[in-house]
């Protein structure tokens, strides 16, 4: 089988294994007894908090380990409209391509009677400076705006963005999920308040993740109990998710900019192929976007039929869409990059990484053209299309 769906999840890496091995075995105490075995656990869990710190350019006591990326964006924003409301501030901002952790959970804040702005994007999925600029108020609470695009791999100008929230007094929350041990990340030269990142998306486990906070944002306890993490999120830590992925961090650290360079290229060679196939259109930006992200829309197909072929070709892809399963939906992203939602549904997205080959990029390459064409033939739109009774709308 070959593996294009590493923005879905990553496989664990051997650094990762081990790591959680270790805990098992070595790091099995509770992390708050005051005995031995739970005095090794304490080390072990701050060495991992001092490695998650150091990955971001934070500080270690900044750093909250939860359950994942997506509990990471709920207590952030969360967090931060209910610090607001005290103060009176009661307006959010946020764009129309965040991953559904930030929608809705904004959507949520809004039926309790916040105020939600969306920023648009343009065609290529950037969110502009001035747009942000332009949509905070006396009374905003928060802003947040996603590190990288999950669907169509576009990275934002955050460093720019997090400036002028700073300038204005606003704090800034960024959905780094798909940046985390992939892009070059510095809390402070970027200007980020609150930062969210989560194990799986780095060859770590799933089921855990962490939230940077900086000292003095807003943040409040979410999960309530024990005084754990400083009395941030209650529970008796996760201690083997928690070491697999400070290794997986670390691991993909020292790594970057080879893995980076390998992925960048497997993804302008397969981008350059899947082009020949006519009346196909890549989704985001050509030169900003993450290194391993491929994503297209190709006329006149059902992505979903193309994926379940890709699939018996040994080719496991991603529509890009979070609401394959049965929804008829297309995704948001699309849409909010200016694809009609017929050409929506029939998109595509492969994400390389570390593991992959150029003749894998290949054989992608090969079983896409099949079998886009396979499905064109059988489709009455694509008949129409050809028949010059409805227009293209990718040229
Ligand atoms: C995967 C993902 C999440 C959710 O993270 P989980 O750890 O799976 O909860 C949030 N945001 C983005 C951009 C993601 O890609």
């Amino acid at each position: 089988m070959i593996y294009a769906d590493n923005a879905a999840t990553t496989k664990t890496s051997p650094a990762a294994r081990q790591a959680m091995l270790d805990a098992m075995e070595r790091f099995w105490g509770n992390p708050s007894s005051l005995h031995t075995p739970g005095q090794q656990a304490r080390e072990a869990l701050q060495t991992a908090r001092e490695a998650v710190a150091r990955a971001i350019g934070a500080q270690p006591r900044e750093i909250c380990f939860t359950s994942g990326g997506s509990e990471a964006d709920n207590q952030a924003i969360v967090s931060a409209a209910r610090v607001g409301a005290k103060k009176g501030k009661k307006h959010l901002v946020t764009t129309a391509i965040e991953h559904h952790a930030v929608l809705h959970t904004m959507d949520q804040l809004s039926k309790e009677g916040f105020e939600v702005t969306l920023i648009p994007v343009d065609e290529s999925g950037i969110v502009k400076a001035e747009d942000v600029a332009a949509a905070l108020r006396e009374d905003t609470a928060l802003v947040s705006v996603m590190f990288a695009n999950n669907e169509i791999g576009t990275i934002q100008p955050v460093a720019e963005i997090g400036a002028l929230c700073r300038e204005r007094g606003v704090p800034f929350h960024t959905d780094a999920v798909q940046a985390a041990g992939h892009l070059p990340i510095d809390v402070n030269a970027q200007n980020i308040d609150m930062l969210s990142l989560s194990g799986h998306k780095f060859h770590g486990p799933r089921g855990v993740g962490a939230l940077y906070v900086r000292r003095g944002a807003p943040l409040l306890p979410f999960i309530h109990g024990g005084a754990q993490e400083s009395g941030r999120r209650a529970g008796t830590e996760n201690l083997p998710a928690i070491l697999g992925m400070a290794a997986a961090l670390e691991d993909s650290l020292a790594h970057m900019e080879e893995n980076s360079a390998h992925a960048a290229a497997l993804r302008d060679a397969l981008i350059e192929k899947l082009s020949q196939i006519p009346h196909a259109a890549l989704n985001g930006h050509r030169e900003r976007r993450l290194p391993g992200n491929v994503s297209f829309c190709f006329e006149g197909i059902e992505g979903e039929s193309l994926l379940l072929l890709l699939d018996d070709k040994g080719i496991a892809a991603s529509s890009g869409s979070a609401c394959t399963s049965g929804s008829l939906d297309p995704s948001h992203v699309l849409l909010a990059i200016g694809r009609p939602h017929e050409v929506a549904h029939g998109s595509l997205r492969l994400t390389l990484d570390r593991s992959n080959t150029m003749e894998e990029v290949e054989a992608i390459a090969e079983a896409t053209k099949e079998v886009v064409t396979y499905l064109r033939g059988m489709s009455p739109v694509w008949k129409a299309l050809q028949r010059g009774e409805r227009s293209y709308v990718i040229q």
